[in-house]
């Protein structure tokens, strides 16, 4: 393997992550930081806070990890007021114009408008062209930027009608939180992609994140999750709700379960962990129905997200669980920084084996996904010098086989490398004695969603849920 074949870790990547407070009593900026911080792990490369006392607005975004951003100006942020955002760039690329939230003045009737996004439209490129030929200038190369100026440009009269009315028109993925002088909304797609809940940490004190994760962090109790088409309404007369037109099915990003979001995130009522255990279950069930079990010896987590399928693996199979890898937690999640260069040194640096548990054993290594299986090769490599005798990879997703609109990062579609390769050849290709992933109709068993009407799964087959224009290859 060359170090061009060990570019990058085989992960997909989420986009962005949420965190909007009201409070009737204090300064917002504090919890702001907090809330983004506990969804750290869904963007690193750049993070944004914006606040309002209703008459003034403060405002800081910059490149990288929320330490690197807010270190010295969290204090001048000031107001009842605020929403944040951290990000990982896909659409628009990484330049500081792309960093959220997006601020906008109304065209008709003053006042101003932010807004943060998680997701993608799937018609921006229409959307903007129509906005531009009105005469809308833009700031950044972000979809999100059609999204606000959409908004900003609207003749509606109210506040809730002019986003409601703008909302419609555009498609694809999108959570939001959205803040104007006297209110603060949160946003959730009809077909509800990607996850967005609300809190409440005392009275005339709300909270909108993308995870429950982060209301965990701030002391908020959790109230519900917005819900799908849902647009809320926080302001001095309490929490208020209004709905776009609706879908008849659901498109939740399976990936939010198996990847993206924390293990200790509930979304939708379904914990992350659990989630993640029953794949790992299921994933055994299928495992041991074409390998003995007495063939192997212990079960290997890749950590950190392979943790609670590999749990789930060794309760279903009776195969004893064992720590074969250690991560060096100070690397950061590998993969979310785009430059190549980055990558390489993070992987670099991110796992290490314990060579006196792998020694003389039969492993398998479960891990929740492979995308161009350049680090799975590299992973396998390792354990085999650490003295493993045979390594069976058990994957707890499907193959990917198909590129994702809808606001992750993946590849093209001929760099997944199960769109390329057979499952036997994708074993070969990456140095494994066996490899098995879990199959669609086991990961929605898992899922509680065998009749497949909630979940997004269409990078593992190619069916998307909305028209994605011209498919890339
Ligand atoms: S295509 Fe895949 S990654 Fe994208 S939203 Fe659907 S399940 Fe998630």
């Amino acid at each position: 393997m060359t170090e061009d074949d060990f570019d990058d870790f085989d992960k997909l990547n989420e986009k962005c992550g949420l965190f909007g407070f009201w409070s009737e009593k204090r300064s917002v900026a504090d919890v702001c930081y907090l809330g983004l911080f506990a969804l750290q792990h869904r963007g690193q490369e750049g993070a944004g806070i914006v606040t309002t006392d209703g008459m003034h607005i403060d405002i800081e975004k910059g490149a990288g990890l929320m330490t690197d951003v807010f270190r010295k100006r969290l204090p001048s942020l000031k107001g009842h007021c605020g929403i944040g955002h951290v990000r990982y760039s896909t659409f628009g690329g990484s330049s500081f114009e792309n960093i959220q939230p997006f601020l906008a003045s109304f065209v008709k009737g003053g006042g101003f408008i932010s807004l943060a996004h998680n997701g993608s439209l799937t018609n921006a490129k229409k959307i903007r062209t129509m906005l531009e030929a009105d005469g809308c200038r833009f700031q950044s190369t972000s979809d999100s930027e059609s999204m606000l100026n959409l908004i900003a440009h609207s003749t509606e009269r109210t506040i809730e009608e002019k986003i409601l009315r703008s909302l419609n028109e555009v498609e694809g993925a999108f959570s939001l939180v959205i803040m104007t002088g006297d209110k603060l909304f949160g946003v959730r797609d009809p077909l509800s992609f990607r996850p967005l809940c609300i809190g409440k940490i005392d009275e005339g004190e709300f909270v909108i994140a993308s995870e429950s994760c982060a209301l965990d962090a701030v002391g908020a109790d959790f109230i519900r999750d917005v819900a799908p088409g849902e647009m809320v309404v926080i302001d001095k007369s309490g929490l208020h709700s209004y709905f776009l037109k609706q879908k008849d099915r659901l498109s939740f990003c399976v990936f939010e379960y198996i990847y993206f979001a924390r293990p200790d995130s509930v979304i939708d009522g379904r914990g992350v962990w659990q989630a993640r255990y029953d794949m790992g279950r299921q994933l055994a069930r299928e495992f041991l129905t074409l390998h003995d079990k007495s063939g192997v010896d212990i079960v290997v987590p890749v950590p950190d997200t392979g943790i609670a399928a590999a749990i789930g693996f060794a309760a279903e199979s009776g195969l004893p669980y064992v720590e074969g890898l250690i991560k060096n937690r100070y690397v950061g999640r590998t993969f979310i920084l785009p430059e190549q260069k980055s990558r390489k040194a993070s992987v670099d640096m991110k796992l290490n084996p314990i060579r006196e548990n792998l020694r003389g054993k039969r492993v398998v290594l479960i891990d929740d996904s492979i995308v161009r299986g350049t680090t799975s090769a590299r992973l396998i490599e390792l354990l085999r010098h650490a003295g493993a005798l045979e390594v069976h990879m058990c994957v707890s997703s499907p193959p990917i086989t198909h590129p994702c609109y809808y606001g992750i990062d993946t590849s093209k579609r001929k760099e997944l490398i199960a769109s390329v390769l057979s499952e036997n050849d994708t074993g070969q290709k990456i140095g494994t004695d066996s490899l098995r992933y879990l199959s669609l109709e086991g990961l929605l068993d898992a899922l509680d969603d065998s009749a497949d009407t909630c979940m997004c799964t269409a990078c593992f087959h190619g069916r998307y849920p909305t028209d994605v224009g011209e498919v890339q290859e």
